[in-house]
């Protein structure tokens, strides 16, 4: 019975306005909904237990072969939550990316407003498969889901063990099973230094994609032509043109080789930019940041 689960104590908390955008204040609001469950079903692992989140609030899982084209939903039928993982769409993606797709119904479960809508409506709107789509709501899961799988507390530990750097970044993504965007992503929020992360797809960069940074990275975007190319010196401009597969490398770049300096701002001399295999052909994606002299002292070693 949905009164006798902890869920009620967040039917409570539901606001009658939704936010329009998924604002610093909201995405706090968000991890705090996450972190409530998470106290409730502690973990000694850095693993969040998806599983016994799913048996404690008595939410069905069932995976099986659908028709349709999504990947997972979540519905409500009174009384019970049930979260439909496909297997047709599933088996194509890789594990990584299956257990971010569950965590993101849970997180649409624990967000009070989307409870509230499931409950009144049985189910989330339709969206387009992906991992991300522009709707707030599914907006907000995504960042639910991050929050769950990879507690701030936790990974802040992990991510301050080290400089920021390819190693790290490796070494987070395999322990908390996660892909390498979503650690980005992770450490875009919480992580101490600015960092900008840049899509690239056969030299270019689309106009949305270079827009993920940090809110104290000190750039708006990089230096791009009309044709929204990158700088030939870059590793994202060589690396999504070859077609082949690389493995993560670094470069340091004078900043005015990346960005526009500007005369009254005291611009750092020189940027780190780390580039990663993309997920398709002909992509890549490149993490800016600015060259530290911890970063410089762990590459010489
Ligand atoms: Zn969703």
């Amino acid at each position: 019975m949905l009164t006798t689960t902890k869920t009620s104590l967040f039917l409570k908390t539901t606001k009658k306005n939704p936010p329009i955008l998924l604002t610093k204040k909201r995405k706090l609001e968000i991890e705090l909904y996450i972190e409530i469950i998470q106290s409730v079903y502690k973990s000694d692992s850095h693993i969040t237990d998806l599983q016994a989140i799913i048996e404690g609030e008595k939410i069905y899982l069932i995976h099986d072969d659908f028709n349709d084209d999504f990947e997972a939903c979540i519905t409500f039928v009174p009384e019970f939550f049930t979260i439909f993982m496909n297997n047709n769409t599933l088996r194509m993606v890789d594990p990584i990316r299956q257990i971010f797709s569950l965590a993101h119904e849970i997180a649409h479960y624990l967000i009070p407003e989307h409870n509230k809508y499931l409950c009144e409506n049985l189910m989330m709107q339709k969206v387009d498969i992906g991992m991300e789509s522009n709707s707030l709501r599914e907006k907000e899961a995504e960042y639910g889901a991050s929050c769950l799988l990879m507690p701030r507390v936790k990974i802040t530990e992990d991510f301050n063990s080290e400089p920021f750097g390819i190693q790290m970044l490796m070494r987070v993504k395999e322990k908390y099973r996660v892909s390498l965007t979503a650690v980005l992503k992770r450490y875009k929020e919480i992580g101490i230094e600015p960092i900008m992360i840049v899509y690239c797809y056969s030299g270019k960069v689309s106009n949305d994609k270079y827009a993920e940074k940090s809110s104290r990275f000190i750039y708006s975007k990089p230096i791009i032509d009309e044709q929204m190319r990158l700088p030939a010196c870059t590793l994202a401009a060589v690396n999504s043109i070859s077609g082949i597969d690389f493995e993560p490398m670094s470069k340091i770049h004078p900043t005015s080789d990346l960005f526009k300096l500007k005369s009254d701002r005291n611009d750092p001399l020189h940027m780190v930019e780390i580039c990663f295999n993309g997920y398709s052909e002909n992509s890549c994606l490149s993490v800016v940041f600015e060259l530290t002299e911890a970063y410089r002292t762990l590459n010489a070693s």
